[in-house]
C-alpha cells in the first residue's frame, strides 16, 4: 500500500534524526517550559523507526477537565429517533458525516430521548470497538427478485445504541467503508429497504426516522409508497444533506431492484434528475427523491457541532498529554511528541501547520499543495494527513511526499488514521482548511477545540465559524485568519499573517489559542434546532 511505503521510507530516512532526539523526558518537559510535576516523566518518546507506529500507542485517558461536564437539561416532550446512515464515528467514518451522526445522536440522548443508529455491518468494522454486541433478529429483506437472509445485531458504540444490518450476500464486504467490489448504489438501496423491513418485522416504530445523504435517499420513497400501506404508520422522515456533490445517480431498473417500480419515479415531480431529461437513458437522483418524499429536509441551515466526548483534549486517550484552555502545557508535549515521532525538527518556536482532509477537489487541492511549499519557505512546518478516492490525485500526492518527506519540515501522510488525526490536531499551531466550498466543515472546529488557530477560505460554514484577527469590525469574534480568493496569493496573505503573529506576538497568539479552545462548538445549540424540526413534524 502506498501509504505504508511512504511511512517505511520515512522511517528509514529519519533513523539518524531519531537517534539525536533520544533525550530523557524530564529534560524535555523542562525544555518545553512545563512544570516539573507535569506528570509525563514516564513518557517514552517515539521515533520514526518504531516498529509499531507511535499513533497506535494507547495512553491513559486521564481526565484533566477543569470541572465536571454540565448536566444537560432534559427535554419534556421525549421521542424515539432512529438515524439511518452509511457512516458513524469512530467505527465507520470516512469524513464529517460519521462525526455528525454520532455527535447529534449523543446530544439527543443526553436530552433524554431514545436514539438508535442503524448502520450497515461493514466487514471492515472492528468488532472490539462494539460493546454488548448481540444478534437480535434474523429476517429476510428483498433485493432484485430474491429475499436475502439478513441479520440484525444490537451493540453499543461510544455509549450510543447501534443496530447493525448484515445481509448474507456480498454487500458491505471489503477493507473499507466505501469502494468494495459490489455495486454500492444497489447495496444502499438494499440497506434502505432492510431498515424499514426490520421495523416492519419487529414492530419498532420510532417517532422520527432521520436519514442522511443520497445513500438513504430511497428510504422515504419506500416508506410512503410501500411500508405505510403495510404496518408502519407513526414515523415521520427527516433528511439531512451534508454534501450535495453526491446525489445517487440511479437508472429506473436499478431503483426497481429494491421492489419499487422505478418507472413511476421518472417524473419531474418525483425523482428524475432534471439535467438528464432528453438523454438516453434519463436518470433518477436518489437525493432528489429523498427531498421530495421527506417531511423535512435540512441542508446545513443548521451549523454542525462537534462531539465533545470524542473530541476532548482534556480526556482524549489518543493524546500523550492532555490539556485544556486553563492548563495548556500538554499541547506543547503533543507537538514535541509528533515532531519526534515523524522526524521533524523539534522546535517549539516554529509554527506547525496541520491539514487533515479527504483529498478531493472540493478541499482546494492546489491550495493545499501550495501551502506545503509556502510553510517551508516561511521556515515553518506542515503535516498533511489525507487520502484520496481518486487514483491520480493519490499518485500526485505520493510524488509530492517523495519530494518533501526527506527533509525535517514537511510530512505528507497518505492514509486514514483516526488516532493520528487526534494527535495532529493537538500538536498543531495552525489548522488549515482552504476549501473551494464547504457546507459546514468540522476540521476547523475540531482544530480550535484542540488549540489550533484556523487559517481558512471564506466559504460556507468556514465563513460562519472563523473570523479574521485583523478585521477591526469583528474584534469580539476574531479567532483566526481568513482569505477569499482561490489563488495562491490569497492563501499566502492569510498564512503569512498567521506566521507573523505566531512569531512576533507570542502573547497575543496564546490569547487567541485560549479563545479558540473556549469557543463553544458543541452540539448543544444545533441539537436544539433539530429538536424543533422533529417536534414540528412528529405525529401525536
Ligand atoms: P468532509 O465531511 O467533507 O470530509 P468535514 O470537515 O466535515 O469534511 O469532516 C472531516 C472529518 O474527517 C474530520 O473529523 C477529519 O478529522 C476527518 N478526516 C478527514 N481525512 C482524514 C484522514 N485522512 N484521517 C483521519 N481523519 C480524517
Amino acid at each position: 500500500m502506498p501509504a505504508i511505503a511512504t511511512m517505511k521510507s520515512l522511517a528509514f530516512m529519519n533513523k539518524w534524526v531519531s537517534s539525536l532526539l533520544l533525550v530523557p523526558s524530564k529534560v524535555v518537559t523542562e525544555k518545553l517550559g512545563c512544570p516539573a510535576d507535569f506528570g509525563f516523566g514516564e513518557l517514552v518518546w517515539p521515533t520514526p523507526g518504531d516498529e509499531i507506529p507511535f499513533w497506535k500507542n494507547k495512553f491513559p485517558s486521564r481526565d484533566a477537565s477543569p470541572e465536571a461536564p454540565a448536566e444537560i437539561e432534559k427535554d419534556s416532550n421525549l421521542m424515539h429517533i432512529i438515524h439511518i446512515t452509511a457512516e458513524m464515528a469512530p467505527i465507520a467514518k470516512v469524513g464529517g458525516l460519521g462525526d455528525v451522526v454520532t455527535g447529534l445522536a449523543r446530544a439527543c440522548l443526553s436530552r433524554g430521548h431514545t436514539v438508535d443508529i442503524m448502520l450497515p455491518f461493514y466487514e471492515c468494522i472492528q468488532k472490539q470497538e462494539i460493546s454488548d454486541l448481540a444478534l437480535i433478529t434474523t429476517y429476510n429483506s428483498y433485493h432484485d427478485g430474491n429475499w436475502v437472509a439478513t441479520n440484525a445485531y444490537h451493540g453499543v458504540v461510544s455509549s450510543i445504541p447501534v443496530i447493525f444490518i448484515e445481509p448474507s450476500n456480498q454487500f458491505f464486504k471489503g477493507k473499507n467503508v466505501y469502494g468494495g467490489s459490489y455495486n454500492e448504489l444497489e447495496a444502499y438501496l438494499f440497506f434502505s429497504r432492510a431498515c424499514l423491513e426490520w421495523m416492519q418485522v419487529t414492530g419498532v416504530q420510532p417517532d422520527i426516522i432521520h436519514v442522511h445523504e443520497w445513500q438513504i435517499g430511497a428510504l422515504p420513497l419506500l416508506y410512503w409508497d410501500m411500508y405505510q400501506s403495510l404496518s408502519l404508520k407513526k414515523p415521520r422522515i427527516v433528511l439531512t444533506i451534508h454534501n450535495m456533490e453526491h446525489y445517487g445517480e440511479c437508472r429506473q431498473e436499478q431503483l426497481s431492484k429494491c421492489g419499487l417500480d422505478g418507472s413511476i419515479y421518472a417524473s419531474v415531480e418525483k425523482a428524475i434528475d432534471d439535467r438528464t431529461i432528453g438523454h438516453n437513458p434519463e436518470r433518477l437522483s436518489l437525493l432528489k427523491g429523498g427531498i421530495v418524499y421527506s417531511n423535512a429536509v435540512v441542508y446545513f441551515g443548521i451549523l454542525n457541532g462537534i462531539d465533545t466526548v470524542i473530541w476532548n483534549p482534556a480526556t482524549d486517550a489518543f493524546l500523550p498529554a492532555k490539556f485544556h484552555a486553563q492548563k495548556p502545557e500538554g499541547k506543547k508535549i503533543c507537538k514535541y511528541y509528533i515532531q519526534k515521532g515523524l522526524g521533524l525538527k523539534s522546535e517549539g518556536t516554529v509554527p506547525l501547520v496541520v491539514c487533515i482532509t479527504r483529498l478531493v477537489a472540493q478541499k482546494g487541492l492546489h491550495l493545499i499543495t501550495h501551502a506545503i511549499k509556502r510553510a517551508e519557505e516561511l521556515g515553518g512546518q506542515m503535516i498533511l494527513l489525507g487520502n484520496s478516492p481518486v487514483h491520480w490525485v493519490q499518485k500526485d500526492f505520493e510524488d509530492l511526499a517523495n519530494l518533501h518527506n526527506k527533509g525535517t519540515s514537511t510530512r505528507i501522510l497518505l492514509m486514514y488514521s483516526e488516532e493520528l488525526s487526534h494527535m495532529l490536531y493537538a500538536a498543531a499551531d495552525i489548522v488549515l482548511v482552504p476549501s473551494i466550498y464547504e457546507p459546514c466543515g468540522l476540521a476547523q472546529m475540531i482544530g480550535m477545540r484542540y488549540g489550533a488557530v484556523p487559517v481558512v477560505r471564506k466559504t460556507g460554514g468556514l465563513a460562519d465559524t472563523v473570523f479574521d484577527v485583523d478585521d477591526p469590525s469583528n474584534h469580539e469574534k476574531a479567532n483566526g485568519f481568513v482569505f477569499e480568493g482561490i489563488d495562491e496569493g490569497s492563501l499566502n496573505w492569510a498564512l503569512d499573517r498567521a506566521f507573523r503573529h505566531f512569531i512576533d506576538k507570542p502573547e497575543e497568539w496564546n490569547r487567541i489559542v485560549q479563545k479558540v479552545m473556549e469557543n463553544d462548538n458543541s452540539w448543544n445549540n444545533a441539537a436544539g434546532k433539530y429538536m424543533e424540526i422533529y417536534n414540528s413534524i412528529r405525529v401525536g
